[in-house]
């Protein structure tokens, strides 16, 4: 399926595209973001895909007697961080790329797992460098078509590293603007928000729905609660999908309870490192979604999920089950049970802070919003207590 030329141009063009600050013109949104380069970059949509063919019918094996799916979702461990890679029907889109140092993986995930050598949409939800530090390799190990971000300039070496890379192969940066679509063969993708930018850069990531026959997939990047409530105000039945991507990592600060309760995904997808500092994914979080019944798959936990949709259910198979690495393990939909999240209860332990020599809980706002260098990580309240740090007066740890 993935051998196909598909040299029909399947993804529409810059119609279904408004950019930003084309004077606001479109009917959704205001003029926002940078200059726009003056040429419109001209979409060929050709597919350079050779070698997948092989990788499907390894993975049809391994999905035994399921029939054949047609989309693909592979949600990437690339610890804390986020990377997905979207196949449907010969065409390939990519999702953020996770750190720098995941540069290596992304290469060869692409071409050696998959055997892709083009990739026809690359999405970098916001200019984190958690979702843009491997799309430089991205773009080194497969011809990109076209590129989307919520803006053309970030102040973050590993965002401007990208931005120049694009530049060389004369790729220009396009905003989606909320309210339009764009084809990815059979799957439709509608961008739902930012309807406008806030301060916090992650209240500014790309927000899209993937719909493919009844089945559904909602990306949020490290969207926070201020771009759930806008997404909820505009269009709450857009929201509605199968499959949720958590925001933030499965940060506190994301996954507000009116916006899972619009969403009500059935599984979660949660990007987060092995012991990470921050404290993803908070347990209030997790407690959302086990109230809600929905399964969880956490990269710490299951390492890559590949989620395939034949239009009608949708199969899942991890990497790894909690506990023993070694496994690969099917899912059907019909298996899904909420039983795994219960089984794994966050961990428990304390977040320093080096600089104010206080210590909170994992999902405190203090800990949440804390700088990478200032966190120190406690085991027991003790440590923290004989370490020096005085207990933060809002989470009382
Ligand atoms: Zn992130
Ligand atoms: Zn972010």
């Amino acid at each position: 399926m993935y051998g196909g030329t598909a040299a029909d141009g399947i993804i529409p063009g810059e119609k279904h595209l408004i950019n930003r600050n084309d004077g606001g013109a479109g009917k959704t949104g205001p003029a926002l973001g940078r200059a726009r380069p003056e040429t419109e970059r001209k979409m060929s949509g050709v597919l350079r895909i050779c070698r997948g063919m092989l990788v499907l019918s390894v993975l049809v094996w391994i999905l035994g007697s399921s029939a054949l799916a047609s989309l693909e979702v592979h949600f990437l461990d690339v610890g804390q961080g986020d990377a997905a890679i979207v196949l449907c029907d010969g065409k390939v889109m990519m999702i953020d790329g996770g750190k720098p140092d995941n540069s290596q993986f992304i290469y060869s995930y692409l071409t050696g797992t998959l055997g892709l050598s083009g990739i026809d949409v690359m999405v970098l939800s916001h200019p984190h460098s958690d979702h843009a530090g491997g799309l430089s390799a991205a773009l080194a190990a497969c011809r990109t078509e076209r590129i989307l971000t919520p803006v053309y300039y970030y102040n973050d070496p590993v965002f401007l590293r990208f931005r120049d890379l694009a530049a060389e192969q004369n790729l220009m940066f396009e905003m989606p603007l909320a309210g339009t679509k764009l084809s990815l063969g059979a799957a439709e993708i509608s961008f739902l928000a930012p309807y406008k930018l806030f301060g916090d850069t992650n209240d500014n990531s790309i927000m899209m729905r993937l719909s493919y026959g009844n089945t559904s997939f909602l990306f949020t990047g490290d969207a926070e609660i201020p771009e759930e409530m806008e997404a909820l105000e505009r269009a709450p039945e857009l929201l509605r999908a199968d499959v949720l991507k958590v925001g933030h990592h499965g940060s506190s600060s994301s996954s507000g309870e009116d916006f899972l309760n619009a969403v009500k995904p059935r599984a979660a997808l949660i990007g987060v490192g092995i012991e990470n500092t921050y404290g993803h994914p908070a347990r209030s979080v997790l407690e959302r979604f086990r109230a809600m019944g929905t399964q969880v798959f956490r990269t710490d936990l299951h390492g890559t999920v590949v989620l395939a949709s034949d239009g009608k259910s949708i199969s899942v198979r991890t990497e790894r089950m909690p506990n023993d690495p070694d496994s690969v393990y099917t899912l059907s939909w019909a298996e899904l049970t909420p039983e795994l999240t219960q089984e794994h209860p966050a961990v428990e332990y304390y977040v320093g802070n080096m600089k104010s020599q206080r210590f909170h809980l994992p999902e405190c706002e203090g800990a949440v919003k804390m700088s990478e260098k200032n966190r120190i990580r406690f085991e027991t309240r003790e440590e923290a207590i004989q370490a020096g740090y005085q207990p933060c007066g809002t989470c009382k740890p």
